[in-house]
């Protein structure tokens, strides 16, 4: 959530991004899934999974087209974490470790092209409250972020973020913000 200079986050799961087959069509497509859910499977990147899935009421507030997953079943296990990263491909951390880490802004397209597969690459859908006094003026965005090793070799901020206020104003997130978000980690940490 952004509200002009400030911000929060709320950490509520994790993604799988899958090929497969919705009521037996072939497509791509994303499913949310909770802490506990992702605890008790242990889901890695090449996991061959089923299971049930609503379609999201809102599709601006998820990046999944599908969520409330229930009745999941690993079918076959992918061949395990990349031997050379990036991208990092072992198991998910806990979500708070993804808080403690901090995390810099990355260009959308860097996230598309290279990170979608790594454990450190989010998509986050931002709701911004334009006005405080009115909070119901919103707009919806999504946002791409990288909680990896500074050093990474796929990395690309891409422009600086900018967040509409009251009166047309704008702020700027400057690249000040992601360097101390992240100033407890070492480069390769
Ligand atoms: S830039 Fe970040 S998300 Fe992308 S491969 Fe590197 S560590 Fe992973």
């Amino acid at each position: 959530m952004r509200s002009f200079d400030t911000r929060s986050h709320s950490y509520l799961g994790y993604v799988l991004i899958l090929q497969g087959r919705v009521d037996e069509v072939s497509q791509d497509f994303k499913v949310a899934i909770g802490k506990a859910a992702q605890d008790k499977h242990g889901f890695q990147v090449g996991d061959k999974v089923e299971g049930m899935a609503e379609p999201v009421s809102d599709q601006r507030l998820e990046l999944a087209e599908y969520y409330k997953a229930s009745k999941l079943r690993i079918l076959d296990r992918g061949s395990g974490a990349n031997q050379k990263p990036p991208p990092w491909t072992s198991l998910t951390p806990t979500l708070e470790t993804y808080r403690q880490r901090g995390h810099r802004r990355m260009a959308a397209r860097t996230y598309e092209q290279k990170c979608q597969s790594c454990i450190w690459g989010c998509k986050m859908p931002v709701e911004i409250m334009i006005d405080q006094w009115n909070p119901s003026r919103l707009k919806f965005r999504f946002e791409t972020w990288c909680y990896g090793p500074k050093s990474c070799s796929s990395y690309s901020a891409g422009p600086t973020r900018k967040v509409p206020g009251r009166h047309g104003m704008t702020w700027e997130e400057e690249d000040w913000i992601d360097e101390e978000s992240t100033s407890h980690r070492e480069l390769d940490e």
